[in-house]
């Protein structure tokens, strides 16, 4: 199939009460494996990238990043028959604005670093573009931070006020907000618990599809309330680059005389493909595309 619009999905998802999984991808292998997985599990799936990774495809330019991956993308959609998302994760006016027209049929604009009314207003005009060209947009209302290589907790962390999310979400016109209730990015180890309360106080106000960041390190128990009480799209990046690399590690680690880059690549697309499987299921996704 040809990239899609997954809004349908999602839709369903918050109807029936499971979540449309978003796979974040650095490399094609990793693209690959994405959609690999939800062929095998028939479920509609997410790609998407990061700014940090489309630097790193581009070599430094997150534009050439963009075009490397709006074309993996389009080729690894093509490749199976299940509905694939390409999606731009954390992005700025510019380059929301830049991957709509590189062919990205999803997008997130991070407008937490500009007062509320801006933020807004940039929104709506973000909205308006991306459904011009049959694009999903995704806001955010509050901020979830992330921790860096030393484990220490960086960045803003603000959980999502409920009536704050109502306004946001009827005055923006977005298709998905992404909520702070508790989650951290980049957490290695599953311990984090979520604010269940402040979720259902947001659902019994919003409407709109909700979404969790930084999954990877949310118990597993409370992702599962999560979806119950109406989280319906769920990111997932750090848990999926354990796999990959841990396969790498334990691959080179067997045949320390390997030279050649395809055996290890294999295996951390494999295990990647099992990790994306296994939160497919886990989400209540798969049998759904
Ligand atoms: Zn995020």
């Amino acid at each position: 199939m040809t990239l899609m619009n997954v809004n349908r999905w999602i839709q369903q998802a918050q109807r029936e009460g499971f979540a449309v999984g978003a796979f974040n991808a650095n490399t094609m292998e990793q693209v690959q494996a994405i959609v690999q997985a939800a062929q095998a599990e028939r479920a509609p799936v997410i790609v998407q990238v990061s700014l940090n990774a489309l630097r790193y495809v581009g070599g430094g330019s997150i534009l050439t990043g963009m075009r490397y991956m709006a074309e993996i993308g389009r080729i690894a959609a093509q490749s199976v028959d299940v509905p694939v998302a390409l999606h731009l994760d954390h992005a700025h006016e510019t380059e929301v604005l830049q991957a709509l027209g590189a062919g990205f049929t999803s997008v997130m604009f991070d407008g937490g670093d500009l007062p509320l009314d801006e933020n807004l207003r940039v929104t709506r005009k973000l909205a308006e573009a991306a459904h011009s060209v049959g694009a999903f947009i995704e806001a955010e209302v509050g901020a979830v931070p992330r921790v860096n290589a030393a484990g220490d907790v960086v960045g803003d962390t603000e959980l999502t006020d409920p009536q704050a999310a109502a306004e946001f979400a009827r005055a923006a016109g977005v298709d998905a907000l992404a909520i702070a209730i508790g989650s951290v990015h980049s957490v290695r180890d599953k311990h984090v618990q979520l604010d269940l309360e402040r979720l259902k106080a947001i659902r019994a106000v919003v409407d709109t599809p909700l979404v969790l960041h930084g999954s990877s390190g949310v118990t597993d128990d409370c992702i599962r309330d999560g979806i119950r009480f109406g989280l319906c799209k769920i990111n997932v990046a750090t848990q999926l680059n354990k796999a990959f690399t841990g396969a790498v590690r334990d691959s080179l680690t067997h045949d320390a005389a390997n030279v050649d880059p395809r055996p290890y690549l294999d295996a951390a697309r494999q295990a990647m493909t099992a990790g994306v499987r296994e939160r497919l299921r886990f989400f209540g996704a798969a049998g759904k595309a």
